[in-house]
């Protein structure tokens, strides 16, 4: 059985500017640059891959976009 999820990101793609600082920094890399995808202001943003964030907190730090990136820690269920 896999894991739980400790935490869930989302990326606002209209606000992301594509710079990668986030998916360099993300100690699980699971974030990635979309470039199937093209934004409001002409960039390719990145996105969650889905799962695997342990919600460290290093990506909403390292993005210079405010409001960007939120995450969620995610209650443990039982
Ligand atoms: S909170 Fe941490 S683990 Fe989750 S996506 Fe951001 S950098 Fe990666
Ligand atoms: S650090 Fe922020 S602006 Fe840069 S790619 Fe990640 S979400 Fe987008």
């Amino acid at each position: 059985m896999n894991k739980p999820d400790k935490g869930k990101l989302e990326i606002k793609l209209d606000e992301c500017k594509g710079c990668g600082l986030c998916v360099a920094a993300c100690p699980v890399k699971v974030i990635e640059i979309r470039p199937d995808l093209i934004n409001v202001q002409g960039y390719h943003p990145a996105s969650y891959k889905g799962s695997g964030c342990t919600a460290c907190g290093t990506c909403f730090y390292t993005c210079p976009e405010p409001g960007a990136i939120t995450i969620y820690r995610l209650v443990p269920s039982h």
